[in-house]
């Protein structure tokens, strides 16, 4: 059981793109593991690879949805799909969304409803998922950390200065922040 530092908004590695995964190997099996340790012990629904400093293309999950159903994986080098994302204004009690690379912290954003994520296993096996709502939300976001976004990176003026506030006042928003799950407890 490792859990790995998650960086914060401001670290390089978040804001970057990050590179293909061309080796299956036992290290990559190895942080894959601590990966799941590590967003367990956040606890979150979701956790990309730079968001523990490695700037590869790789992402993990683990979401039940409102039918019990686990929803878990490992997904490297993902292709997804989207439906148009609704226009007009995000709602505050529905879709509200929240980082471990900005802890503590929610913002409204509106994601599509319906995604299609093809992406390979730890086993090197092509896998597709259908989702939608949370999952496809889950799948949006953590896809975008693979290209150096972050959701605070979508969200409108308003929120957006909100989440710009909260960094500077924390001291984040610059390279080398990071907490621990379970060494590090930070205040809402
Ligand atoms: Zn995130």
């Amino acid at each position: 059981m490792a859990v790995l530092p998650i960086r914060i908004s401001g670290d390089p590695v978040l804001h970057e793109r990050a590179s293909e995964v061309t080796i299956f190997d036992d290290a990559l099996a190895a942080l894959v593991a601590d990966m799941f340790d590590t967003m367990e012990a956040a606890p979150g629904v979701g956790l990309a690879a730079p968001q523990v400093g490695i700037g590869l293309r790789l992402f993990v999950f683990n979401w039940v949805d409102d039918d019990h159903v686990l929803w878990r994986g490992t997904a490297i080098n993902p292709e997804l799909w989207i439906t148009p994302t609704p226009i007009g204004e995000a709602d505050e009690e529905n879709e509200s969304e929240g980082c471990l690379s900005i802890p503590g912290e929610r913002y409204p954003l509106r994601r599509a409803e319906r995604a299609i994520l093809r992406a390979t296993d730890l086993e090197g096996q092509v896998f597709e998922i259908i989702a939608e709502g949370w999952l496809a939300r889950i799948f949006q976001h953590e896809y975008d950390h693979l290209d150096g976004i972050l959701y605070a990176d979508r969200l409108d003026p308003i929120h957006a200065k909100a989440a710009a506030k909260v960094l500077r006042k924390q001291g984040w928003g610059v390279p080398e922040q990071a907490w621990t799950p379970g060494v590090d407890h930070l205040e809402d």
